[in-house]
């Protein structure tokens, strides 16, 4: 099985992605925790490249998508499928649902250029699960702003366009998991954490009797 956690800064993914892996641990089944953009050490490469803090010139958005699937077919090819082959579960941080949230959403590249680069890099090759927490963008954020031990309130221009950003991220990840109902689900992150894992364990728990 292939299984994704998706959603945008604030929403729990790190916490949760530890839990579904003990879950999944808890009932012998052999899971390969893994995330992108990363998960192997050339896609890790990749990855500093894109999330560079202090980078000497901008990112052009097309050069930006091809490096991000240029991490994905190595992950894929080194990681995922080699996984999926000898029977384990793959448990991703992200994958190209965020590629449509972020790039398409986000920052407003072409989703048929994305597609286009999904069929060519997965050929087929799609998660068995996507879950999706998702909560309300300030909330989010406020949660966010906490752990960075931030006053939150006062929002200033960046602030503001960070809260556009992220709202865009959000409308494309909850559009996606309307139009793919089967795969993908939508969590309710703003509930209390063990009720968000209860529906976590409903959700795996199918997966198991599949
Ligand atoms: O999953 P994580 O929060 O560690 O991702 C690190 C950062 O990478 C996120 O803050 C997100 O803004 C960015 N990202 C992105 N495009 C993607 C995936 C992640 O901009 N496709």
């Amino acid at each position: 099985r292939f299984i994704t956690l998706e959603g945008g800064e604030g929403v729990g993914k790190s916490t949760n992605l530890d839990w579904i892996c003990a879950w999944l641990d808890e009932r012998g089944i052999e899971v390969v925790r893994t995330r992108e953009p990363g998960g192997t050490p050339r896609a890790e490469s990749i990855r500093q490249l894109l999330l560079d803090p202090a980078p000497q010139e901008p990112l052009d958005d097309d050069a930006e998508l091809l490096l991000i699937f240029a991490a994905r077919a190595q992950h894929l090819a080194q990681v995922i499928r080699p996984a999926l082959a000898r029977g384990a579960w793959v448990v991703c941080d992200r994958f190209t649902d965020a590629t449509f949230a972020y790039q398409g959403g986000g920052r407003g590249v072409d989703m048929r250029r994305i597609a286009t680069l999904e069929n060519l890099v997965q050929q087929g090759l799609t998660p068995d699960l996507t879950l999706l927490l998702d909560m309300p963008v300030e909330a989010a954020q406020s949660r966010v702003d906490q752990r960075l031990g931030q006053q939150g309130g006062q929002r200033d221009r960046f602030e503001r366009e960070r809260l556009v950003f992220f709202q865009s991220v959000r409308d494309t990840y909850l559009a996606r998991a309307a139009a793919e109902p089967s795969r993908m689900v939508i969590i309710d992150a703003a509930r209390p954490l063990a009720t968000v894992q209860d529906e976590l364990a409903e959700n795996l728990t199918r997966q198991v009797a599949l």
